[in-house]
């Protein structure tokens, strides 16, 4: 900050700004008396040495008028600005705030209003309100509200997906102090920003409504009332509307470049730019359809069920029929390619996909349908525990470490504020962070991101888990700490006795640390076997999947294998197998009909050829690929 302020743009605007509060806040005291003072023998006098931009028509110094006016203008213009940003807050906040119906009603008339022009808009509602400084306030406050709100409805919208926002709404926090603790803190910088610089504009077009008349009224005065006074004696004394335009000019720039100024220090780098609202983004709300019952061979103690899981976005499908059971303490892993809808299939688990996601289908959680009773945010807070994929995105990088971990005590197991932040400060300790007092007063930034994984732990540990749902947990690690999370969650896992869903897209990770796992293809689950029967596995895209894996004594001088092809896009309607087009095996009969996941000899398989060897041909479906 202090940097950019030092720049030669950031001081001339902080000497501009600092000039321009001063003659504000003291304009008026020292001014203002011979502003007022009528000179009858003075009247309309050209500039000269005792009134350097000479006199209005009773005598008044047009100098000290001018100066006295900054008060006054200044004042009305923050005004106005405060009208617009707190609308804007309001229409900003209520997508996120409001039921299905009437965020699209809000996100729709905030679309509507933004295109029309500000200028438009500000006559309009200064004829409505009528003439003078409260009306063009409020006229002119209204008029920028679209812009403000767009703006925070779309930062809003983009901050919606982040994975910490997510863990709060899994920790059971309401929208409102959703909004109030996770969101606000993190929008507040880029509104600071669009705040000073909308002041400048805001003055701009507050002058612009007192010079056509409709702002401030006689014998008030502003720069704009100046302006339109000075205007009938143009010709005479050009300085006397000159001067006033001239300072409105300098006070937008000074609004202007103070905002350029912090946006360039604060370095916004959220990301959240070029992020659209999607006006059709808030369709049909999302929890899990009713029941068809358990899946066949589910434990009737199963720690979860889930049967005939379904996600869309309007015609794209990318979870298409899951069904898995896991016993208490079982660890299961989930592989499969990118895209093959593992992460999604998680989340919806979890209940935290939102609009414009459709989920179907049903997660019976520790014996509990999710989809009914209404507590059933308390009981995925306490009881499951999600680790995410980007430890950074996890947390919310405006709150302590200790206070996150310790919202979630508060808001499901009744503990007092220093009990919570006592028992955070436990569960940090408990997966290994050094010094827990001290890092729990710390910010996420000052976590490394091992210990960020680990303080993902520690959040699932504040309730008992039952579930533990770890997405691709350390991809964004280095390998020596993605060994000690995953051992962490081992280790959590078995002290708990609580049931693991690992996703990753490797194949060697998952065997090593799970019981069974599931491998998923464009949304499905193909096949699911026993960690010691991959040698049986029957699905060709498993087989074609472990082949590809490489081993130490794999000869690197020959190109390393993969599958060719691409899976399909998930609005891929096309009937059959899902594999086909890249199954060396693949059959009319496969192109015709989807196979169903049924029991094989070393677990369910979905295909209709299970275990048929690849011909001599499939060799050539590993294909040669240049390292
Ligand atoms: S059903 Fe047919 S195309 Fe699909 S994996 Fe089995 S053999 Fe291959």
């Amino acid at each position: 900050m202090r940097q950019a302020f030092r720049s030669p743009l950031g001081a001339t605007a902080l000497a501009i700004l600092a000039l321009l509060l001063i003659m504000a806040v003291a304009g008026p005291a020292l001014f203002g008396r011979a502003a007022a003072a009528v000179d009858t023998a003075n009247i309309l006098a050209a500039p000269s040495g005792a009134h350097p931009l000479g006199t209005d028509n009773l005598g008044r110094d047009l100098l000290a008028r001018t100066v006295a006016a900054t008060g006054p203008t200044v004042a009305l213009a923050l005004g106005a600005t405060g009208v617009s940003v707190v609308l804007g807050l309001l229409l900003g906040a209520a997508p996120m705030l409001l039921g299905r119906r009437a965020r699209g009603l809000a996100v729709g008339f905030v679309q509507i209003a933004v295109a029309f022009p500000g200028l438009l808009l500000a006559l309009f509602f200064a004829t409505i309100f009528g003439v003078g400084a409260v009306g063009a306030v409020f006229a002119i406050g209204l008029a920028g509200a679209p812009t403000m709100s767009r703006l925070i409805q779309t930062l809003v919208a983009a901050l919606e997906r982040r994975d910490f926002i997510a863990a709060a709404r899994l920790a059971g926090l309401g929208r409102g102090r959703v909004m109030a603790q996770h969101i606000l803190p993190n929008i507040s910088e880029p509104l600071i920003i669009q705040t000073t610089i909308g002041a400048g504009n805001v003055l701009l077009a507050f002058a612009g409504l007192s010079f056509l008349g409709l702002g401030v009224q006689p014998p008030a005065y502003d720069w704009g009332r100046l302006m339109n006074e000075g205007l009938d004696r143009i010709y005479i004394n050009p300085l006397a509307a000159l001067a006033p335009g001239l300072a409105v000019v300098i006070a937008g720039l000074a609004f202007n470049l103070t905002g350029e100024t912090l946006a360039k220090a604060l370095r916004i780098t959220t990301g959240l730019g070029g992020v659209q609202v999607d006006d059709a983004a808030f369709p049909s709300p999302t929890r899990p359809s009713p029941a068809k019952g358990a899946p066949a061979g589910a434990a009737a103690d199963a720690a979860l069920v889930v049967e005939d899981l379904r996600v869309a976005f309007g015609p794209a499908a990318p979870v298409r029929g899951v069904s898995i059971a896991l016993a208490p303490g079982e660890a299961l892993g989930v592989v499969g390619e990118s895209g093959a809808g593992k992460s999604l299939a998680a989340l919806a688990i979890a209940g935290l996909l939102e609009p414009p996601a459709r989920v179907t289908g049903q997660v019976i959680f520790k014996g509990r349908d999710l989809a009914d009773g209404a507590d059933h945010a308390k009981l995925l807070g306490t009881s499951l525990a999600l680790v995410f994929q980007d430890p950074m995105s996890a947390f919310n990088p405006a709150r302590r470490m200790g206070e996150q971990l310790a919202e979630l005590g508060r808001a499901h197991l009744g503990l007092t504020r220093s009990e919570a932040q006592a028992r955070a400060v436990d569960r940090l300790g408990a997966v290994g962070i050094p010094e827990p007092a001290r890092r729990a007063r710390q910010h996420p930034h000052q976590f490394s991101g091992g210990m960020r994984q680990r303080a993902m732990v520690g959040l699932g540990l504040m309730g008992t888990p039952a579930l533990l749902i770890a997405d691709e947990p350390t991809t964004a690690l280095d390998v020596t700490v993605q060994r000690q999370v995953l051992d962490l969650i081992d280790e959590v896992r078995r002290e708990h006795g609580a049931a693991l869903i690992l996703i990753s897209h490797d194949v060697t990770v998952v065997a090593e640390r799970c019981d069974r796992l599931a491998v998923m293809y464009a949304g499905r689950v193909v096949e699911e076997l026993a960690r010691d029967r991959l040698d049986q596995a029957l699905h060709p895209y498993t087989r074609l999947l472990l082949a590809a894996v490489p081993f130490l004594d794999t000869d690197l001088d020959q190109p390393l294998a993969t599958i060719p092809g691409d899976p399909p896009a998930p609005t891929s309607t096309a009937p059959g197998c899902a594999f086909a087009p890249r199954c060396p095996l693949a059959e009319d009969r496969c192109r015709a009909s989807e196979p169903p996941l049924e029991a094989g000899t070393a677990g369910r398989v979905a295909c209709w050829r299970p275990g048929t060897p690849l011909p001599p041909a499939g060799a050539d479906v590993i294909e040669a690929m240049a390292p």
